[in-house]
């Protein structure tokens, strides 16, 4: 029986014959003690299991199971950043001798990691945390970390609206969590037993690595710089030493990280630089970034998406709105015509290239006519596929000041926004039907292509390893997703039998 599978306060008995250190056989503290389990003999895990007690201080013989090792879970709201900011706090945690779990229920620890770029998803956060005031209660010794942007922005109200949380971490101190964690879970920073900690491994495919932290823009809408604080940049040693890591673990598609990711800058080396260094790493295929600001597309990163075979081709560069008027008020530092001659400088070199967006509908001042005018460039430029935000008010941005719209209009303008966006993005996918795309497999049922659309690969009869790259044929095309066969695996075969049944039955 799988070790995980046992009941709480089975008694266990461990064979504990290839410890003999004695720190393994010393519970900590919080009553944790690491064991070698050798239920798969191929295997030995180093597991941490809660004891009642230990019988020989240098051999446990027979412990008390109380709970399997603490499991914790994540929740994430919000941009790509926070996704990345995740997946490092959980690296913490597992270098800390706990594992993620997908169950809340199975959970020891709970972290959310906040976003407050605009007031739903602050919103819906909290509401989350309120319901983990249940969750806490139980089981004993639960502990509710909340994290991000609206934990740094309400620190204090969060501290007295939901007094049960254990642990708030702003978006500034991410970089800190590690230290947090240890007085959290009640360890020295110090603790020798970190030397024994289970490597975390994080197999994914496509992987984030966060180049800056921090924006130093100040878009009149925008609360990410009061809660990310001023730019702040990785070196490149420290960038590449992380996607060494990522590849080590499994990735071959790398996403750089950062408020406006093509400022980058480390001595000497700009961002166009830094994209060549990593798509130079042994291992790496794809290199992606996100989220970049028009300004900073200079000619050298565009020639360098375009003849670095490693980097893609596909670009998500927000816009915001389509008006000139809109953008100066927004204070976005480009306009409607210079964003446009930059799409068109960006085709010409890449011709095949995909784009995506953001835009944000109702901005205080937003007039039909410079709503239309975001949605004649939307037009225009067709891109491949947008997220379209309604405005949203955030408190202590120049923008709060101005008298915001109705919350119907907003919405009616958002409506007429995401058909359009959807309309073209489907259009676009199903000029796609019958071509062959390769797919980078990130889970064994979808992947991406190179442009970035999703892929479900349809029909298998046996999984495909996350890593591969296959060849598909494209069956179908929905708004914001591609399904495709694969061309000379299982698929065919499968292919082939139904249709001679159905010729058979004719
Ligand atoms: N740094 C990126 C840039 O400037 O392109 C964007 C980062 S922001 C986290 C992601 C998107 O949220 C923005 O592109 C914008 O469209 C949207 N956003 C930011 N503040 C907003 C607000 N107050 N209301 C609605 N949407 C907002
Ligand atoms: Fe916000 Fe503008 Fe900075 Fe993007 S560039 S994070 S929208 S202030």
């Amino acid at each position: 029986m799988p070790f995980q599978n046992r009941p709480h306060n089975f008694p266990l008995h461990a064979d504990t014959s290839a410890v003999d250190d004695p720190y393994l056989a010393k519970p900590s503290l919080d009553g944790l003690v690491e064991i070698f389990f050798h239920d798969n003999l191929d295997f030995p895990r180093l597991e941490r299991v809660q004891v009642d007690g230990v019988f020989d201080r240098n051999l446990v013989h027979s412990i008390q199971y109380n709970r399997p090792i603490m499991k914790f879970f994540v929740r994430t709201y919000g941009c790509q950043m926070n996704v990345a900011d995740s997946n490092e706090m959980s690296r913490h945690l597992a270098a800390r001798g706990l594992v993620e779990t997908p169950d809340p229920d199975e959970a020891s620890v709970m972290l959310v990691n906040t976003c407050t770029v605009r007031q739903h998803a602050e919103d819906r956060a909290f509401s989350e945390i309120g319901r983990l005031r249940r969750w806490k209660t139980k089981r004993p010794g639960r502990k509710v970390v909340v994290t991000g942007c609206a934990a740094e922005r309400t620190k204090e109200y969060l501290e007295d609206r939901f007094p049960f949380v254990d642990l708030v971490v702003g978006a500034k101190s991410i970089e800190n969590f590690a230290q947090m964690a240890d007085r959290l879970l009640d360890r020295r920073e110090t603790d020798e037993e970190l030397d024994y900690a289970v490597p975390c491994i994080d197999d994914k495919v496509a992987a984030f690595v966060t180049i800056m932290r921090g924006c130093n823009y100040s878009c009149t809408y925008c609360i990410v710089p009061y809660v990310r604080g001023r730019e702040i940049y990785h070196s490149m040693e420290q960038i590449l030493s992380d996607v060494r890591d990522r590849v080590r673990e499994g990735a071959r598609e790398i996403t750089l990280l950062g408020q406006t990711v093509n400022s980058y800058r480390s001595g000497e080396n700009r961002f166009a630089d830094l994209l060549r260094a990593v798509a130079a790493v042994d291992g790496v295929e794809r290199v992606r970034f996100i989220s970049p600001h028009p300004y900073y597309m200079t000619d050298r990163v565009i020639e360098t998406m375009a003849t670095v075979p490693e980097v893609c081709e596909s670009l998500h560069l927000p816009v915001q709105s389509g008006s000139s008027a809109m953008l100066k008020a927004m204070a976005r530092n480009y306009t409607r015509e210079q964003y446009l001659s930059l799409v068109k400088k960006m085709r010409q070199a890449m011709p095949g290239m995909t784009l995506s967006t953001d835009i944000i509908v109702g901005f205080p001042g937003e007039t039909e006519d410079d709503f239309r005018q975001t949605l004649s460039l939307i037009e225009e430029v067709q891109f491949d596929w947008g997220f379209i935000f309604k405005y949203s008010t955030r408190e202590g941005t120049p923008a709060a000041k101005l008298e915001s719209y109705p919350e119907t209009l907003i919405e009616e303008r958002h409506q007429r926004c995401l058909e359009l966006v959807d309309r073209i993005a489907l259009a676009k996918r199903s000029k796609l039907v019958g071509s062959e795309q390769d797919v980078l497999v990130e889970e064994s049922s979808f992947g991406r292509t190179r442009t970035n659309y999703k892929v479900h690969i349809n029909g298998r009869v046996a999984p495909i390893a996350s890593g591969e790259e296959v060849r598909l044929r494209i069956t179908n095309a929905q708004r914001a997703t591609l399904e495709g066969e694969l061309q000379n695996g299982n698929i065919t075969f499968e292919n082939f039998r139904e249709k001679d049944n159905d010729h058979a039955r004719a």
